[in-house]
């Protein structure tokens, strides 16, 4: 507790360090896709959306700060975790320059300004952050109570990354310079074409599993969409956020059918299933690339498992398919930020489907926001017991489902 604020506190004014304890006692405020739709076709001025980022953003931002608070000191004093905390602080107090400001034409363009070069400093707080917990581990070790904290904190830490990006793209796109696509609202498309996302992330995962290993799988794709009577399949979403998910999901995919294969044989084929009913769109990607045992399962789901060889960073600069071990984790998140949710359905010795689930009404799709709360703060404080079966913890990987209950949880 007092490392962070003796951390903060070198970089920080007193008032400053004020102005965050204050931000930090207010909750987040959830948007739905459809608000964020209306505000940026109908509602909405560059006026008003300045006057509800600069308070929003601050409070988002302090949040997420405070529980920095609960990190093991020895991850604090890392020195990558330090860099981005300093981006943080930095981009907080840029953001308070406009607490007090009036609305003039040449406000509204600083803050949009601010807003971009906000976006481009957290650029790569996720590789930065993994880096600081590499650090940790090589430096002292981790052990499984550590460990589960750190992956608490950091779903929640992407979580609200995620939500302050989509924010800050929303504003930027709709009111500065930047182009948006034509049809597109800020960075959401109100008729995204799942199918089109499907394919592209097909094509694109496809060239990867190529390069790397001279073969790929073909694909099947079905649509099912019986309430609307017709094969194609639109939908209110943000269509970088469905790119993520399904690309991450088809390389992982086609490593698992490639790797199963005999290698003189042929690749078996990927099936995706989509299928819009009332509630759900749901995209089912099966393989069949030898499956894992359930036990594992959310073992997968943690920053930086993975079975994959560390992927070269000397190397041609080329992307790998994968080995950093946060495609599933991160694609969980950004499933899950608008209500949906991403799950694994394993038969060990055969094959895997994995299932993204999305609201298919935009006023259903609410942000999913982590609060900083008692609740929270708890966790981190909570030592998690091995071997007992009736614990809410179950041993191992159980925690994962376990701790976004509890997230949840703090969010009613
Ligand atoms: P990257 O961060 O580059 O995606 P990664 O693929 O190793 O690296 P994840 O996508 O999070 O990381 O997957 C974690 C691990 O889960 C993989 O290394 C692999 O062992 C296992 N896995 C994921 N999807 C499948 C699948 N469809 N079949 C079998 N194993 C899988
Ligand atoms: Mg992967």
């Amino acid at each position: 507790m007092k490392l962070s604020r003796i951390f903060f506190s070198n970089v920080m004014s007193g008032l400053r360090w004020a102005s965050f304890e204050k931000y930090a006692t207010f909750n987040p405020s959830p948007l739905s896709l459809k608000q964020l739709l209306e505000f940026g076709s109908k509602t909405g001025s560059q006026e008003l959306s300045f006057n509800f980022l600069r308070n929003e953003l601050p409070v988002r931002m302090a949040n997420i700060m405070k529980e920095i608070n609960h990190l093991p000191e020895n991850l604090l004093q890392m020195p990558s975790v330090s860099l981005v905390m300093s981006w943080y602080e930095q981009s907080f107090k840029e953001l308070l320059h406009f607490e007090e400001n009036n609305t003039s034409d040449k406000t509204l363009t600083d803050f949009t300004d601010t807003l971009t070069h906000i976006r481009n400093r957290h650029a790569n707080v996720v590789e930065t952050m993994a880096q600081g917990i590499i650090e940790l581990k090589e430096t002292y070790g981790v052990d499984g109570n550590t460990n589960n904290r750190i992956q608490y904190f950091l779903d929640r830490f992407y979580m609200s990354r995620i939500s302050i990006r989509m924010l800050i793209n929303q504003h930027t796109l709709l009111f500065g310079s930047q182009l948006a696509h034509p049809r597109h609202i800020g960075c959401i498309d109100p008729s995204c074409n799942v199918l089109d996302v499907v394919q592209d992330a097909y094509e694109n995962a496809r060239f990867l599993c190529d390069q790397y290993y001279l073969i790929s799988p073909e694909v099947d794709i079905i649509t099912k969409n019986p309430l609307e009577k017709e094969s194609t399949i639109n939908m209110v979403y943000v269509p970088s956020h469905l790119y993520h998910m399904l690309f991450e999901l088809f390389k992982n995919a086609m490593r698992a059918v490639v790797e199963h294969s005999p290698p003189d044989g042929d690749v078996p084929k990927l099936n995706v299933m989509i299928s819009k009913g009332s509630e759900d769109l749901t995209i089912r990607l099966s393989d069949v690339g030898g499956g894992v045992p359930r036990s594992k399962v959310d073992q997968l789901f943690q920053y930086m498992y993975s079975t994959a060889p560390q992927p070269d960073r000397s190397g041609d600069g080329s992307a790998p398919l994968a080995g950093y071990g946060y495609g599933l984790p991160l694609s969980r998140l950004y499933a899950r930020y608008f209500q949906g949710d991403l799950v694994l359905n394993s038969v060990e010795g055969y094959g895997t489907d994995a299932v993204i689930y999305l609201k298919v009404l935009s006023d259903e799709a609410n942000e999913h926001l982590p609060v900083y709360n008692k609740t929270a703060s708890k966790v981190y404080e909570t030592d998690i017991p091995i071997h007992d079966w009736s614990s809410p913890w179950s041993p191992g990987g159980g925690s994962a489902s376990r701790t976004y209950t509890t997230w949840a949880r703090s969010l009613s």
